[in-house]
């Protein structure tokens, strides 16, 4: 028996990156998974893809510039399946372009960014609870980022709003853990994806990979593996957890980088 069997799972923003990552892992594990993507045609594709391989997969429409698409989401799963038992809150980001140091920053960015994110798993999760405690209990996972818990020179909404998200991941760990709910968060450090990648030169990658101790770029797939493990079973004793898959990135001492040998 596969690890998700029988479970019912909604990934948001899983057209590209971690999320495609997570919807096609959870796939593989034997629920049946809803991408919740603002591309209908684009995530029907990749269901087809899911379903090709053995797996049972379907479509949802979710924008996340659009809120009220948070609770319709969720309803339409409601609709088809009656239940969901897996809610991976996986869309966030920000524009690097005017989220920058608290100065240079644009104040009015700064409060839409930390709205975009912090709703992004407020909403779907005030939606989503309410039908998990009827049907005996779930999993949320929050895909939340390092740098929550790193302090960085730039990006500032981005990083309030994600360690924000953490504090939510716990409240709704501890308020929820009498229905048997869960709720964690995975914190990635640098993983290659098409908008990390953008956001970084080249010699910044560089300079940045230096500090990982493991002294490589993350892939959605280690992601995505850290996912299943909060879906599944084999963390049934694990709530309120924000666990770092950042190659050790933090960890050492500041001069790591500077002593290691190679
Ligand atoms: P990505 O590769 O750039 O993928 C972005 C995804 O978001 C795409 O599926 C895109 O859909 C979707 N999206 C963009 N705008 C949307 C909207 N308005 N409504 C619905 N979906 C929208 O991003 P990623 O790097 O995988 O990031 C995923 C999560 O991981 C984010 O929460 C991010 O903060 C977090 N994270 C990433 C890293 C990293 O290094 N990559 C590190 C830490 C945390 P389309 O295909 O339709 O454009």
């Amino acid at each position: 028996m596969k690890k998700l069997e029988n479970k019912i799972a909604l990934v948001t923003s899983s057209t590209r990156g971690i999320g495609l990552a997570i919807a096609e892992r959870i796939g593989d594990n034997g629920a049946k998974v809803y991408l919740a993507v603002r591309r209908p045609e684009a995530g029907r594709e990749i269901a087809n893809k899911i379903i090709a391989k053995g797996g049972n997969a379907d479509v949802v429409y979710f924008d996340a510039k659009k809120p009220e698409t948070y609770k319709t989401m969720i309803r339409e799963v409601i609709e088809k399946d009656k239940r969901l038992d897996i809610l991976v809150n996986n869309y966030g980001g920000t524009d690097v372009k005017v989220d920058l140091d608290v100065v240079n920053g644009n104040e009015d960015e700064f409060f839409r960014i930390v709205k975009d994110n912090l709703q992004s798993v407020y909403l779907p999760s005030k939606e989503a609870i309410p039908y998990m405690i009827k049907n005996g209990g779930g999993s949320i996972i929050n895909i939340s980022t390092i740098g929550s818990v790193i302090p960085d020179l730039s990006r500032v909404a981005y990083v309030v709003s994600k360690a924000a998200i953490n504090s939510l991941t716990q409240n709704i760990a501890i308020q929820y853990a009498r229905d048997k709910i869960r709720c964690n968060a995975v914190l990635p450090g640098f993983i290659a994806t098409d908008s990390a990648k953008d956001n970084m030169s080249e010699e910044f990658l560089n300079a940045f990979l230096k500090h990982v101790p493991l002294n490589r770029a993350g892939e959605a797939e280690d992601i995505a593996n850290a996912v299943v493990f909060y879906a599944s079973d084999d963390s049934s004793y694990i709530t309120g957890n924000l666990l770092e898959v950042a190659g050790g990135f933090g960890i050492p001492t500041p001069l790591f980088g500077d002593s290691i040998r190679k």
